[in-house]
């Protein structure tokens, strides 16, 4: 799908001149957007912490080798909770130069063997750990992170004085609000400032290296309350003027409704129907959240369900780990030919595609949406994405960021509630396909200038008109608000537009950046089992071009 939309028609208000402002800033979470943040926060002169449940930076790139073992579908909003979604031989699927950040060279040479042991073009989970290690390292982010800290609750300050008889002391007393006077508006609006409540985990220190084969950590909560493993927790309540939230959206698994899933129906967390897990289908139904490794299906018959980035991994990767069958069902829209061609594919000639699975029965059959029945089937894997999830946020912060059919918001630029929150609440990285680093860094760039004033906002007004041109957009597609934060193509001319207006010293992405993402998805379409080995240097002259653009740079 490529999603024509209007971004943003902001007009740029560089502020010359003026004293800059330095706020107290909160990030939450030290994955790769909570990193990329802190250091464009701390560049534009901000009192930076970052907040960040587990031991480690990295987040999702810290394969954790644990299942929600009690729930493997995730649905359950009080089961205990394993953030990363890597599986054990996950690879990239963009070469390394694209992904790295925009003056951080992801290069193996480079990192030192301290942060690489796999120079694969498209390298393992842990290769890309180390790389964040290295950017963690390099730009001396260790002393901003605060690990084993989870955020319970962030509330605008006003709120929580409101309710403090029942809360507790705010460690340092809230600030007036600073008057924030908006470029193009007549009057002024307030940056409240935010008190934000998190929980101790074991002990927090400044991590070190999270690279190590140390046991992971358990993140565990039962709905977001209460550590599973640590001592007694402690909270802690703090004013910032402002929160960064960069809590990452590949952990709250998303599913389909297909009927005989689940037994009787009632409303669970996932926005499926169910009131216990046991559904009438005997096999085992896990969520790709849930998936390590192909080895414990050898011999088996598993329908996967999705065939996204992870439905098209994992269906090869069990394809040649010995699986017998590996039915792959999806939308038919993906493709017209989709379920129709019935040959086997794959690397162990099984993979037999289906469109969408439409029942589960009692004797472990399924039956697809055009009328075939196929089993019995031994284990489901949906691998039909994540929710955004923000558990944390409370009263006008949790009003703003509300998810409806997966769209967060309306958030301008994806990244601001239009109104007086902005931009004292943002998020960075809720945008999906795309190449996630550099837009981290972008994204990150503007909001600490908008924090300082060295950018204004515009007026509300014509954050809602943006907002509401995004929309009729994707209506003119019919595209349904699930897609909202994708991007696809779009995302470049996004990233450029945030580079816009963070004023002229900042430079737009190379060109090779584009022309590789481009590169890289035709060769993953002509050569789905082996796009990761091809030297994709020799495919076309273009793609010579702009690899050598990308060492160059
Ligand atoms: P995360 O990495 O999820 O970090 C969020 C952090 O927030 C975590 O450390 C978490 O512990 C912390 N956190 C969450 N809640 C709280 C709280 N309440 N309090 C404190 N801390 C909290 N991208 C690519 O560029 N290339 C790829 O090949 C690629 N493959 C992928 C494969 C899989 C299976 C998945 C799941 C993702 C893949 N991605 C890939 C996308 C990847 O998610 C992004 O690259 C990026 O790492 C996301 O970073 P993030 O910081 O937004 O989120």
């Amino acid at each position: 799908i490529s999603l024509k939309v209007a971004v943003c028609s902001m007009p740029i208000h560089p502020t010359s001149g003026s004293a800059l402002r330095s706020l107290r800033v909160v990030v939450i979470g030290a994955g790769a957007a909570g990193l990329a943040a802190a250091r464009e926060l701390r560049s534009e002169g901000h009192d930076v912490t970052v907040l960040e449940q587990s031991p480690y930076v990295g987040g999702v790139w810290r394969y954790d080798p644990r299942t929600e073992s009690e729930d493997l579908l995730g649905i359950n909003s009080d089961r205990s909770r394993v953030h990363s979604s890597m599986y054990e031989q996950l690879r990239t699927n963009l070469p390394r130069e694209l992904m790295s950040f925009i003056d951080f060279p992801f290069d193996s040479s480079l990192l030192g063997p301290q942060y690489s042991s796999d120079p694969r073009r498209f390298c393992s989970h842990t290769e890309v750990l180390g790389y964040l290690n290295a950017f963690a390292d390099f730009f001396n982010l260790r002393p901003l992170v605060r690990t084993h800290t989870r955020v319970l609750s962030v509330e605008m300050a006003d709120e929580a004085a409101a309710g403090m008889a029942t809360g507790g002391a705010v460690r340092q007393a809230p600030s007036p609000p600073i008057q924030v006077t908006m470029a193009t508006t007549t009057s002024s609006e307030s940056l409240f400032g935010f008190v934000v409540t998190s929980e101790r985990l074991g002990t927090p220190h400044h991590d070190k290296d999270s690279r190590g084969d140390s046991p992971a950590f358990d993140t565990g909560t039962r709905g977001g309350r209460r550590s599973l493993t640590a001592a007694p927790a402690a909270i802690e309540k703090e004013f910032y003027d402002a929160v960064v939230v960069c809590n990452g959206h590949y952990s709250e698994p998303r599913l389909p409704h297909v009927s005989g899933m689940f037994g009787e129906s009632g409303a669970g967390a996932g926005g499926v129907q169910v009131s216990d897990a046991k559904g009438v289908f005997p096999g085992q139904q896990m969520h790709s959240h849930n998936y390590r490794c192909a080895k414990e299906w050898r011999g088996k018959v598993v329908l996967v369900v999705g065939a996204s980035n992870s439905g098209e991994d994992i269906t090869r990767e069990l394809s040649a780990a010995g699986v017998r069958r590996v039915l792959l069902s999806a939308w038919s829209w993906k493709n017209d030919a989709w379920g129709t061609d019935t040959a086997p594919y794959g690397p162990g000639g099984n993979i037999y595609r289906y469109p969408m699975v439409s029942e589960l029965h009692a004797d472990g059959s399924a039956t697809f949406t055009d009328g075939r029945r196929e089993g019995p089937i031994d284990a489901v894997i949906y691998c039909t994405g994540y929710r955004y999830s923000f558990p944390f946020l409370r009263g006008a912060a949790a009003e703003v960021a509300r998810v409806e059919d997966n769209c967060v918001g309306p958030l301008w630029l994806h990244m601001l509630p239009p109104g007086p929150l902005a931009p004292g609440l943002s998020f960075v990285g809720l945008p999906w396909k795309v190449v996630p680093f550099p837009q981290f860094q972008l994204q990150s760039k503007l909001i600490a200038r908008l924090l300082s004033g060295r950018v204004q906002l515009p007026r509300r007004k014509q954050m809602e008109e943006d907002i509401e041109a995004h929309f009729e957009a994707m209506r003119a597609q019919q595209l349904p608000k699930r897609y909202a934060h994708m991007q696809g193509q779009q995302q470049f001319a996004y990233n450029d537009m945030l580079a816009k207006l963070c004023g002229p010293d900042v430079v737009p992405l190379p060109w090779w950046r584009a022309e590789l993402n481009r590169l890289t998805g035709l060769c993953k379409r002509d050569r789905p089992d082996d796009y990761r080995n091809v030297e994709l240097a020799t495919i076309s002259s273009d793609a010579a071009a702009a690899l050598a653009a990308a060492s160059a740079d």
